[in-house]
């Protein structure tokens, strides 16, 4: 049997970073430099590694960005006020707002008061409807992660029309704009969560995977046919080394490298698909290195779309 293919998200997202970069070249010789302005509420230690590294691709790319840290104390109608002023703002071409809110802010409010032009997550649900009505992904700001599964799919040549995809988990992040964007593309979709009864069932005749649970390893070999396409949205830490004995066994050929890496790190991070799944597969994304890689890519191509056609390009 072949080896699977490797879906290397690393390689992908330099591409489409590249093409960005060529992009803000242009737009800054028409006359305008995109801008992203990020909010970042409290001090979730995740979300200010996520901010950093999206503020630092903007720099790398060329593209303006501003950060907004207010104090976790901060209240809706502070935080509605501070995006009504970026929406009014006309270089500000993209909002984020970086969840987690704090427990005490009404997030949907605040998501839902994000200009639609400039609503660079695609959480908006002007661009929710837009997804489910097929719009051109080209004139569309769409969710960033399962953009980028699309991405993956397209640029490693994947056949998409026709397949059977079935994707496990149906959030507003994920799983149910995943499932749009496949249906877009012609997939014979199935979305399956966790009232789903017999789920291997579903998941058996997938010939594209798409694992968007929160769960490691949720997914098991035997739950995967032969030769699929295995998309492991899944980010899940790793803290103790029986679990990383027992997803790299004897014999699994990332074994040492695993073991080596927890040994330095004292964690290691997994998918929600188990890796002996991955050598069964046809092709698949790594994690780490698979999807992940991809979200803040895609994230800056939302944003230089934004700033060009909020200008009406
Ligand atoms: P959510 O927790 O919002 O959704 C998880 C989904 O999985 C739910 O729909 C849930 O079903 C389903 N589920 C949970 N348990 C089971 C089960 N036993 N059987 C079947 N389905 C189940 O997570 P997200 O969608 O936000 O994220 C999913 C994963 O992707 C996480 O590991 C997250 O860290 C990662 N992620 C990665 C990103 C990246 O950049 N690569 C970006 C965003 C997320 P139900 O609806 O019935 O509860």
């Amino acid at each position: 049997k072949a080896s699977p293919r490797v879906l290397d998200g690393v390689k992908i997202a330099a591409e489409i970073k590249a093409e960005v970069a060529e992009e803000v070249k242009r737009a800054v010789a028409a006359g305008y430099t995109p801008g992203l302005a990020v909010v970042l509420v409290g001090n979730v230690a995740a979300s200010q590694i996520y901010v950093r590294s999206k503020v630092k691709t903007c720099a790398e790319l060329g593209i303006y960005s501003e950060m907004h840290t207010p104090d976790e104390s901060v209240t809706t109608e502070e935080l509605l006020k501070l995006v009504e002023e970026l929406n009014a703002r006309p270089e500000i071409d993209g909002i984020l707002i970086q969840l987690p809110l704090p427990k005490h802010v009404d997030t949907q409010r605040l998501l839902d008061a994000v200009h639609a032009s400039k609503d660079v997550d695609g959480f908006h649900p002007l661009n929710a409807g837009r997804l489910m009505n097929g719009t051109d992904p080209k004139d569309l700001l769409a969710p960033c992660t399962p953009a980028g599964i699309m991405e993956v799919l397209q640029r490693s040549g994947i056949p998409v029309a026709g397949a059977n995809a079935v994707v496990v988990g149906r959030s507003n992040i994920v799983g149910k704009p995943a499932a749009a964007m496949l249906i877009n593309a012609s997939a014979t979709v199935t979305v399956c969560h966790s009232r789903t009864k017999d789920l291997a069932k579903f998941t058996r005749e997938a010939d594209i995977l798409v694992a968007a649970i929160g769960r490691p390893g949720f997914v098991t070999a035997d739950m995967v046919k032969p030769g699929a396409t295995l998309i492991d949205v899944g980010i899940n830490r790793l803290t103790d080394d029986a679990e990383v004995h027992q997803f790299f066994p004897e014999g699994h050929p990332d074994r040492e490298t695993r073991l080596e890496g927890f040994a330095k790190r004292n964690s290691t991070v997994i998918g929600d698909i188990e890796p002996a799944a991955f050598l069964k597969s046809g092709a698949y994304t790594p994690v780490p290195g698979g999807v992940g890689a991809l979200t803040i890519a895609m994230l800056m191509s939302n944003t230089v779309k934004a700033a060009r056609m909020r200008r009406g390009k």
